[in-house]
């Protein structure tokens, strides 16, 4: 029989009241609590392939592969073979290293719009550091963001910003003052009249523009091409920097990310997750003239005690290098579609009303009837059926987002057969809360 309530074991649910007591909420990243599906999060043992294993000693399936990362599966032979082999040569130096001229080539010669790149340390410090070098190269002071689009905890980026924070309700962050905010324009997704009307408002004031080409932080919501286009002639005329946030994109729906897919080059980009291999790193680059006004080079600050860093660099120049070698993208794009007209006839069939939007191996099933293109529009969903959807799929040792507004991710390790299981599950629980 199928169970539509939460369902951690008895482990997991002592691990998260210890930890509860130690670190807030009980997690190092909200997400990480479940509490958008009212439950106890499951503590994690180990990890291979496409498999979770938890402290409970249940095996689940992966769909969220530590929230994009994860592409070639987990702990991959030949991406632990080059960490440990770089660790056992030191672990931080604090002094330039070859292996990170090697990275930084892979990523300039994957990413068009990348001439110069600087590796960091997260997604959160490409994106923080690409809006500071975009106002110090134009001499302006607004940015305009897309509500629904999340770019990191960026104090100024902070503003209607999709997932963990619109999932929980408080989409801006007490302890972000008016001041770090002022300056932040934010406009509706998919909406050209908004911002056909903004640069109207506004000529030659604002430094960027930032967006995720397709957005994973209010589920799945690609950018129509239309809207695309006329973002890109839009910054151009206005001489603002265009900034494509592939911290989720970059690597997972072409190798050179969505700006590959989509033909649409920006002026600058944000990588992190993939370009990490799972390591802590992060990076963001963009046209020479752009990325010369950086600290040493140029004016503008930006550094890290940790940037670099050689066991990070190591996980990431492997992972590119597999990517690069052995293409997952084909395989990626005909399960990526399996699965999602999967999900779509599970629910048609069910007489649930719902959306599946997929681009390649990131997609979310709606709880909606209407397509989603805007946050406004995301919002609407039915979440006390996606909560229910989550724990059903949890049931049968399916580990989905546990979150309406985050896509799933899948990886090369993930077989058709094990694509078959997922849709013949969600058959069953997509029946069950029918009949709920
Ligand atoms: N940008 C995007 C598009 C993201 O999805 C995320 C993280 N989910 C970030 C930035 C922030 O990256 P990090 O969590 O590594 O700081």
């Amino acid at each position: 029989s199928i169970s539509l309530t939460a369902a951690a074991g008895e482990k997991s649910r002592a691990a998260f009241e210890s930890a509860r007591q130690l670190m807030p909420g009980g997690v190092n990243s909200p997400a990480r609590a479940f509490g958008a599906v009212g439950g106890t999060p499951l503590f994690i043992d180990h990890a291979k392939g496409p498999h979770l294993f938890d402290i409970d000693g249940n095996r689940y399936l992966d769909y969220i592969g530590s929230w994009g990362p994860m592409i070639l599966g987990h702990a991959q032979d030949e991406v632990i073979d080059a960490i440990t082999a770089a660790a056992s040569r030191g672990t931080s130096y604090g002094a330039p290293t070859e292996a990170e001229s090697v990275l930084a080539q892979q990523i300039i010669d994957a990413v068009d719009s990348i001439e110069k790149v600087r590796l960091v340390n997260s997604g959160t410090e490409a994106t923080m550091s690409a809006i500071r070098v975009a106002r110090g190269a134009t001499g302006r002071d607004k940015v305009i963001k897309f509500a629904g689009n999340y770019h990191g905890h960026v104090d100024s980026l902070l503003v209607a910003a999709g997932s963990s924070a619109a999932t929980l309700g408080t989409p801006d962050s007490p302890g972000v003052t008016a001041g770090a905010s002022r300056d932040t324009i934010v406009l509706r997704y998919n909406d050209v009249d908004a911002i056909t009307q903004c640069f109207a408002d506004h000529p030659g004031q604002i430094a960027a523009v930032i967006m995720e080409p397709v957005v994973g932080n209010m589920g799945c919501v690609p950018a129509s091409e239309a809207f695309m286009k006329e973002v890109r002639r839009l910054t151009a005329d206005d001489g603002c920097v265009l900034i494509f946030d592939e911290v989720m994109t970059g690597f997972r729906l072409a190798y050179g990310g969505a700006q590959e897919r989509y033909g649409i080059t920006p002026d600058m980009t944000t990588l992190g997750k993939i370009v990490g291999g799972g390591m802590p790193l992060g990076a963001y680059g963009g046209r020479k003239d752009i990325m010369d006004q950086v600290l040493p080079a140029g004016k503008v600050f930006q550094a890290g005690t940790l940037s670099g860093n050689p066991v990070a660099v190591a996980a990431g120049s492997k992972t590119l290098e597999i990517l690069k070698r052995q293409p997952p993208y084909e395989q990626l794009e005909r399960l990526g579609k399996k699965l999602a007209d999967g999900l779509d006839a599970a629910a048609t069939s069910a007489e649930i009303p719902h959306q599946v939007q997929q681009v390649g191996s990131m997609m979310t099933l709606f709880f909606h009837d209407q397509p989603v293109n805007s946050w406004d529009e995301a919002d609407q969903c039915d979440r006390d059926r996606f909560a229910k959807y989550f724990w059903g799929m949890i049931g049968q040792g399916v580990y989905m987002p546990c979150s309406q507004f985050e896509a799933l991710f899948f990886s090369r390790t993930h077989t058709e057969a094990m694509i078959d299981e997922t849709i013949e599950a969600a058959q069953q629980v997509l029946a069950a809360i029918a009949s709920d």
